[in-house]
């Protein structure tokens, strides 16, 4: 029971002792197992009052900028690639929204599908499974239409306001 709240005051025992209720820091007396924790912790605080952060290499600006370079040289990848990694690390913020909104609506679609199906066996459906699935393979191709002229508006502003490197 008081272990729990030694456990809970680990931090306010090693920088503000005062803090603690008194038979908290009592119990750490009579607790191997709680004196311990506490040792452990401050010897961690040691260690990270030593650790310092390695300084990158002189060379990694320029590294970065070949890579960089060399990024922008390479094909362009698959669609869904380029999606994926706007929606991750893209600059253009205020098209993320939008990709956002189109994987949505992927998502919706491919959902719709979904229950398409499910609610298919129940009730016989007066078109046949095959026309529905081309149905929604063609609203699928709609989105993916969208998506890649939004991929195309994006290159060409991108082109325009990046940065020469
Ligand atoms: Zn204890």
């Amino acid at each position: 029971m008081i272990c729990r709240k030694v456990k809970a005051n680990l931090a306010n025992l090693l920088f503000d002792p005062e803090s603690v209720p008194v038979d908290v820091r009592n119990h750490l007396e009579d607790c191997a197992a709680c004196s311990e924790e506490l040792v452990t912790l401050e010897a961690t605080m040691k260690l990270m009052d030593e650790w310092q952060a390695p300084e990158p290499s002189s060379y990694f600006d320029s590294k970065l900028a070949v890579r960089l370079r060399e990024e922008q040289r390479a094909e362009p990848a698959g669609m869904l690639e380029r999606v994926r990694a706007r929606l991750l690390f893209g600059s253009n913020t205020h098209l993320r929204p939008i990709a956002v909104g189109a994987l949505a609506l992927l998502i919706i679609i491919g959902g719709g599908t979904y229950a398409g199906l499910m609610s298919s066996h129940s009730t016989p459906a007066k078109t046949s499974a095959t026309v529905e699935d081309l149905k929604s393979l063609d609203d699928n191709a709609q989105v993916f239409q969208q998506l890649n002229s939004l991929d195309q508006n994006d290159q060409d502003d991108s082109g325009s306001s990046s940065p020469n490197l």
